[in-house]
């Protein structure tokens, strides 16, 4: 394989390039390298689909920006269903073409036939918990599958589709647009080769129906929000007893009243007495799973922070987790007793800490040796 060149180089625009800028550029280049318009021509093919993934990338902002941080790294997803090309995209795209292709066959010029399911995308919010260890969820989805009766032909059973007399069963037209000649979806067929002479009662001669389906998604431990999940084939069927898309789980991650993540990190925020700081001692420290004991040294300032390590996020696609960090702060009393106040007092003046105006000697005294300034 050669090496991919830059998609910002591939559509011919500047980085800074907007939305429309990219579809204008998009749009020029697959026209012009559209396999209708090419035939027998591999390397406009190739040229097309190049185009188009980095069409696919850049006008996805999540994918964009990923793409913009760690180029084509970002999109080769291991194996582990995210990332990668993802002909979801041009759900959108078929604007760019109405009137001028017809883009079902703009891969390859398929001819007609089973065609595959649309894609479908399932959005699911799950606890800072379970992304930070992952989790198996139940989903239940409404989807269009494979009518039972006439096994997703749409002829009623005991009889098949016949080929499209007018088309000879390439569920295409050749139309010609003043100098263009360009294929169109035949119109007696729309595009699908045959025709039901005796259609299907229980799904009308369409071949699917919605239903209703269950799946459990498992999900790995160190998913974000926006982490895709691709379910190979539980989309829709496809028509004519295609072959189903696939199903994409899209997660949002709730935030945590205690943690913060950071990376594969998690930090909690650990406000300390005074007194523990400059004194050393041992205290608890939340986790993710229980509670922790940690030694804080003497002399520990405001800021710095003690580390738990793999107590952290599962690392997506690695082994091993992240760290705990627990960020060292001051817990201020904001109403002292008496008693506490008079040992304040008397810290203050032991160390020449000016404090407030207050009634009691201790106080005045203070003040007498620092004065007003
Ligand atoms: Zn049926
Ligand atoms: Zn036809």
């Amino acid at each position: 394989m050669s090496q991919k060149r830059d998609y910002y180089e591939v559509l011919g625009v500047s980085r800074e390039a907007d939305d429309a800028a990219l579809k204008s550029a998009y749009r020029k280049l697959a026209l012009m390298h559209h396999p209708d318009r090419n035939p027998n021509n591999p390397d406009a093919v190739e040229k097309f689909k190049e185009a188009s993934e980095a069409y696919a990338v850049l006008c996805d902002p999540d994918k964009r920006a990923r793409y913009d941080r760690f180029g084509h790294a970002a999109m080769s997803g291991a194996g582990s269903g995210f990332g990668g090309f993802d002909p979801s995209a041009f759900g959108d795209l078929s604007d760019l073409f109405n009137g001028i292709f017809g883009f079902a066959s703009a891969f390859g010029g398929a001819p007609a036939g089973p065609m595959g399911g649309s894609d479908l995308v399932y959005r699911m919010e799950i606890s800072f918990r379970d992304a930070a260890f992952g989790v198996e969820a139940p989903i239940a989805i409404s989807r269009l599958e494979a009518c039972a009766p006439c096994q997703g032909s749409g002829a009623s059973p005991g009889t098949k589709p016949k080929t499209c007399a007018a088309c000879r069963g390439t569920g295409r037209q050749r139309v010609t647009q003043g100098f263009l000649t360009v294929m169109r979806p035949c119109g007696i067929c729309r595009g699908e080769g045959r025709v039901i002479e005796s259609p299907c009662r229980d799904c009308g001669g369409e071949g699917r129906r919605r239903g209703r389906k269950e799946l459990t998604v498992r999900i790995p431990a160190g998913v974000e929000s926006g982490s895709r999940l691709r379910m190979t084939g539980e989309g829709d069927a496809g028509p004519n007893g295609g072959p189903a898309g696939d199903l994409y789980v899209v997660l949002s991650v709730a935030e945590d009243e205690v943690f913060e993540r950071e990376d594969d990190d998690v930090v909690v925020r650990l406000d300390l007495p005074f007194p523990t700081l400059a004194l050393g001692g041992t205290v608890e420290v939340p986790t993710l799973e229980k509670p922790e004991k940690i030694t804080i040294d003497a002399g520990t300032q405001p800021g710095s922070e003690v580390r738990l390590r793999g107590r952290g996020f599962g690392r997506l696609g690695r082994s091993g987790r992240g760290d705990l960090i627990a960020r060292v702060g001051v817990r201020v009393p904001s109403s002292p007793s008496k008693e506490e106040k008079d040992l304040l007092r008397s810290y203050a003046e032991l160390i020449g800490a000016p404090v407030g105006k207050a009634k009691g000697d201790v106080f005045r005294k203070a003040k007498k040796i620092f004065g007003d300034g």
